[in-house]
Formats: C-alpha cells, sequence, structure tokens
C-alpha cells in the first residue's frame, strides 16, 4: 500500500532569509487575497521564497495564528461572494480542495457564463469560510510566516528595504498604498463620475433567509436594479440600492441619548435584530437602525417590499447593514519602492485585490479580480526569480494583467451604476428609481383624488406588472438551456401578485441587468503567460470565438 506523507506535517524548515537564492516577500493584509498570494507563491516557488504576511484581524492560539472573533473586535464579514471557475480552476491544487473539498461549503447558484472555464459554473461561498480556510493551510506552510498585526509601513522602513517584494493586500482603503502615492501615483475618480460628481451608491445589506429556489432568485435579480440577492442555499444578502433619499434615511438612533448617529452609514456596523419587534441593533455602538422603528417610514416599506420579492419572511431579516460603493481608476499597480544598494536588494511594491481594484460589487468580480491579480503576481514572479535582483521588465505582464483586469471588470461594475436613455444621456441607476418613486407618489395622490370624487382608477399598474412578465419571460428563454428549474409565467404572475403597483413600476423603471453593453471577452490573464512560463504549465486553452459558451448572469451578459 502507498503511504501518503503530509509534508506540511514534517519539521520543514523555513527557507533561510540570508540565502541569496531566496525571494523574501512580505504581504501586508492576509484577507482572501493576501493568503491566496502568499500560498500560490508557495506553490510555484517551492522552497525559495520566504513569505511574511501581517493581519490586524489575526491573533494567536497556541502554536497557530487565528482569526480575532467578535469578542476581540473583529466582526467576521458575513457576505457571500460568488467565484467564477476560471479563477477557482487557477488556484494551486490544494487551496481548491481546502475551499470546496466539502460540499456544503459552496453552492452553483447562478449559470456557467463567459467567464466559465471548462463548463464548470460559478460558485457561492462565504467569505469567513475562504479567510478561515486559506489561514489553516497558511499556518500550514513553513515558508509562510503570519504576523498578527497590523503593518505600519512607517515603522517597517528598514524591514521593507530588506525585502524584495512588498505586496499591498489591504483592501479598499489600504494606509500603505496611500503611503506610497508617490510611487504609485494618485487615483482619477472622473472616469467614474457624472456631471462632475463622483457616483457613489449606497447599498443596503439585509442579512436574510430567502425560501425561493435559486432558479426564481436568479431570474428575479437579474429582471431589475433595485435589488440583488446573492445567497448559499437561501442564506445571505439581499442588497436593496437605495436612492439619495433614502441613504440619507440609513441612520441608527442611541435610544439613551436619543440622539442620531451615523455609525450604520459611516462606518458602518452591522446591526442585529434583537428580541423586541423591529429592534436592529450596532453591538459596537448600541443605537437601533431608526427606519425599522418607524414602522410608517417609506425606507421601511421599501426594505419590507424588498423582503417579499424575495420570499423572506420579516423575522427572517436577522441584520442589516450598509455598502458605499464607488470607483477609481488606478494608473499603475507596480511601482519599485527602493533601489539596490550596496547592502539591500531593491524592493518592487505592488498593489493587489482590492488595494488595486474596488470594484462595485452588483456584477459580483471583486474577489474574482483580486484572485486574478494574485495569480498574475505569484507567475511572473515565479518565472522571473534567479537570485538577482528583479528589474522593470520582469512584471510587465503582470501590469497588463492588472491593466486588463482594471478595464474589463470596472467597465462592467460602471455600467451596474448608470443607464443611458434613448437621448443618450448618461443617468445614475439610483437617480431613475428615485424618479420612479416619486411618480408613483404623484399618481397615488391623484388616484386617491379621482377616487374621493368617484372616478375609476387607472390601468398604468397592469401594464407595469405585464412589462416584467415579458421581461422575465425573454430571459427565462435564454438562461433556460443552462439553468434547470426557472419558474413559469402563472407561477411568476402570481408571486408577483402581491408586489403592490408602485414597487412593480420601481423594478420595471430600473431596468434588466445590462448585458449587451457589457457582454463579452472576458480578462483572461493566462494570455499573458502562455508562454516560456518555466514553472507555471497553463491549462489547455479554453473555447475561442469558434465556440461561443452562453452568457452568465453575473458577468451579466445572458439578459437584457
Ligand atoms: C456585499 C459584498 C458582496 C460582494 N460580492 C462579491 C462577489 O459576489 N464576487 C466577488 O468576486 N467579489 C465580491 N465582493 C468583493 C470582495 O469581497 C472583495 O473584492 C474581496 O474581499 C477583496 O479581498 P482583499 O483581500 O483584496 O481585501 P479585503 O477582503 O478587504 O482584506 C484586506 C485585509 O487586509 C487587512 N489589512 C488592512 N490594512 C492592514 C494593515 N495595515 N496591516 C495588516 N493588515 C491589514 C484587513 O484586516 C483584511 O483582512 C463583494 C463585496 C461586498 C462588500
Amino acid at each position: 500500500m502507498e503511504t501518503v506523507i503530509d509534508l506540511s506535517l514534517l519539521d520543514v524548515p523555513r527557507p533561510s532569509a540570508t540565502d541569496p537564492g531566496t525571494l523574501r516577500v512580505t504581504v501586508s493584509g492576509g484577507g482572501p487575497v493576501g493568503l491566496a498570494f502568499a500560498l500560490a507563491l508557495d506553490e510555484m516557488l517551492p522552497g525559495r521564497a520566504a513569505v511574511t504576511v501581517y493581519d490586524g484581524r489575526w491573533t494567536r492560539k497556541g502554536s497557530s495564528v487565528v482569526w480575532k472573533d467578535e469578542t476581540q473586535g473583529n466582526f467576521r464579514r458575513q457576505q457571500v461572494v460568488t467565484v467564477q471557475s476560471r479563477q477557482y480552476l487557477a488556484l494551486p491544487e490544494e487551496v481548491l480542495s481546502a475551499l470546496f473539498d466539502d460540499g456544503a461549503a459552496y453552492s452553483e447558484m447562478w449559470p456557467v457564463g463567459p467567464d466559465s472555464v471548462d463548463g464548470r459554473p460559478p460558485r457561492n461561498i462565504r467569505i469567513a469560510h475562504i479567510e478561515d480556510r486559506l489561514l489553516e493551510l497558511a499556518n500550514r506552510k513553513p515558508s509562510i510566516r503570519l504576523v498578527p498585526k497590523r503593518f505600519d509601513v512607517a515603522e517597517e522602513q528598514g524591514r521593507i528595504t530588506r525585502e524584495h517584494v512588498l505586496a499591498v493586500a489591504e483592501g479598499g482603503r489600504s494606509r500603505t498604498r496611500e503611503h506610497y502615492a508617490d510611487r504609485f501615483g494618485a487615483a482619477d475618480a472622473s472616469i467614474y463620475s457624472l456631471d462632475g460628481e463622483h457616483l457613489q451608491d449606497v447599498v443596503l445589506g439585509l442579512r436574510v433567509t430567502s425560501k425561493l429556489p435559486d432558479p426564481m432568485s436568479v431570474l428575479l435579480t437579474v429582471s431589475q436594479n433595485r435589488f440583488l440577492l446573492n445567497s448559499l442555499r437561501g442564506e445571505g444578502f439581499l442588497n436593496m440600492r437605495l436612492t439619495r433619499e433614502e441613504a440619507r434615511n440609513v441612520i441608527g438612533i442611541d435610544p439613551v441619548r436619543h440622539v442620531f448617529e451615523e455609525c450604520i452609514a459611516a462606518r458602518p456596523c452591522l446591526m442585529s435584530r434583537q428580541e423586541e419587534d423591529n429592534e436592529f441593533r450596532c453591538p459596537t455602538h448600541g443605537t437601533l437602525f431608526l427606519p425599522a422603528l418607524l414602522r410608517g417610514s417609506p425606507l421601511w416599506k421599501e426594505i419590507r417590499q424588498g423582503l417579499s420579492l424575495f420570499g423572506v419572511a420579516e423575522e427572517d431579516l436577522s441584520a442589516i447593514t450598509s455598502f458605499r460603493l464607488d470607483m477609481v481608476q488606478r494608473p499603475r499597480f507596480t511601482a519599485q519602492l527602493h533601489r539596490p544598494t550596496t547592502t539591500t536588494p531593491g524592493t518592487y511594491g505592488f498593489l493587489l485585490g482590492d488595494a488595486a481594484n474596488a470594484i462595485h460589487f452588483w456584477p459580483g468580480r471583486g474577489l474574482n479580480s483580486g484572485l486574478a491579480s494574485a495569480t498574475s503576481l505569484a507567475r511572473s514572479l515565479s518565472r522571473a526569480w534567479r537570485g538577482k535582483p528583479l528589474r522593470d521588465a520582469d512584471f510587465i505582464r503582470h501590469e497588463a494583467a492588472m491593466s486588463m483586469l482594471q478595464y474589463r471588470h470596472k467597465s462592467r461594475a460602471w455600467n451596474a451604476m448608470v443607464t443611458t436613455d434613448e437621448q443618450g444621456i448618461t443617468h445614475a441607476i439610483k437617480d431613475i428609481i428615485a424618479r420612479s418613486a416619486e411618480a408613483s407618489a404623484d399618481a397615488s395622490a391623484a388616484a386617491s383624488a379621482d377616487a374621493s370624487r368617484g372616478a375609476s382608477p387607472g390601468a398604468a399598474d397592469s401594464s407595469d406588472l405585464d412589462a416584467l412578465l415579458d421581461r422575465m419571460a425573454g430571459i427565462r428563454e435564454r438562461l433556460a438551456p443552462r439553468m434547470p428549474g426557472l419558474p413559469g409565467d402563472a407561477e411568476l404572475r402570481s408571486h408577483l401578485a402581491s408586489i403592490p403597483p408602485a414597487t412593480l413600476r420601481t423594478l420595471r423603471e430600473s431596468g434588466a441587468w445590462d448585458t449587451l453593453i457589457v457582454g463579452g471577452e472576458e480578462a483572461d490573464i493566462d494570455l499573458f503567460y502562455q508562454s516560456d512560463s518555466p514553472v507555471f504549465v497553463p491549462r489547455p486553452s479554453d473555447p475561442g470565438p469558434s465556440d461561443p459558451r452562453p452568457s452568465d448572469p453575473r458577468s451579466p451578459s445572458a439578459v437584457g
């Protein structure tokens, strides 16, 4: 019988940092991207890289490093993310098994699309599960040193100059990136602005359990732009895109001091349901979510319509948070931070993940882009590293890959924030939603006035329902070959029957996911790594244009 030895359990020494053949790498930020990068590099340069990863959300437990919990001030992120097969199949085998060996940890809610490789669909998985599994794996790697501490770039200058690489994977609000603003350049908000205003969406994140089957949720989600449900077997977040007015009403109230607090709006905190009816309390600040207390508030009414649309009983809304989403264009992702001296090797800095490209999450590509950036840098380093100082030319492929990721994913995400009318004027989708709600309020005021005069009500309501049903039927036709179990007309009609006319109108006017504009070829970093790679063996190439793959709503190019 063959004996399999788990090498990670042996006392394999860490590659010596003083050995000139060892690539010295510091990673600041051990979220999913920082850890995925460390593990990919470990696989591609076995025994030849010494990687040190810092994260302030970790703590030491015995001989391991683990995630801090709530009592230590770390509220783990709860969102379910969609990872495309192009990304998960590019992960090291060991990482792939760690993430997906437990079939209960993921689901395949979305159908295959242009970012699907080998016909494998995207997978929904909790971000906390990704972080847990990657950290466990990293703990077992002798070449990876985990430091449970915030990385302070000013304090660590001496150390950085002795490293070959500093990979910055600190997420969207990276301090280290700002510290090196003179190397990475200034971000440009103008491209993602309308009429000079840097566009920001505020999205309410409602933690829910939905009773709807996935095909129904997918169809409802891609048919409009107000609500988005992404879940793992019904459990996840129902996201609601807010108007400006609604965003101003996302506010907490301190029940003792009777003052309004912006904690859910600004920080933002996760407010969890309490025993008392309709109380959602922030565990950090003790505040209560005000719109839920004011039962008649327009925002709370809209939230309830969203719950009803996605088959969520009110008591199955367990927590509320909010996300502020805007985007900037970054000029570069690779920079020489320190030149070589007689005593130091020269240090290259890289922005990875959200620190490089924070992307509006509606089309679900932030983590995908981050994982691709991690894989790309690991490939570039593994092919370049010969124990000699690194050079600018070593990273042309990586920088090109980063540019491609930024262009493709931010263009798509921008088209999930705005829409262009028949006159060619571009509007923020949140403003279209606001206008629709105002028009409905005016119409209902006029209808009550008519009713009080004895006039009969207008026919606008059924036309909104019919238009929505027509739209859903069209989308269903395109999705059906890849997604069994989509609801028929009668089921949809009866499901929508309980939704009030004003909400139906908003759903209709918010538009379906715009797939014609955002469809087409996906960002594939393999393009840059197909030749001369001494370490990485590319996968067989994906089907080309003569073998068109069907589209994927979370691209989203199957609808509209
Ligand atoms: C509601 C929601 C839904 C989403 N859905 C999807 C989806 O469906 N598909 C998808 O692809 N993406 C999705 N995303 C985006 C995805 O979550 C992010 O792109 C991803 O988490 C980015 O990973 P990251 O490692 O780059 O950054 P982060 O996850 O932000 O991790 C950064 C890490 O760096 C640490 N850190 C920060 N500063 C320091 C420092 N100075 N020193 C040490 N450590 C530091 C932090 O503690 C953290 O652990 C979604 C995001 C949201 C909010």
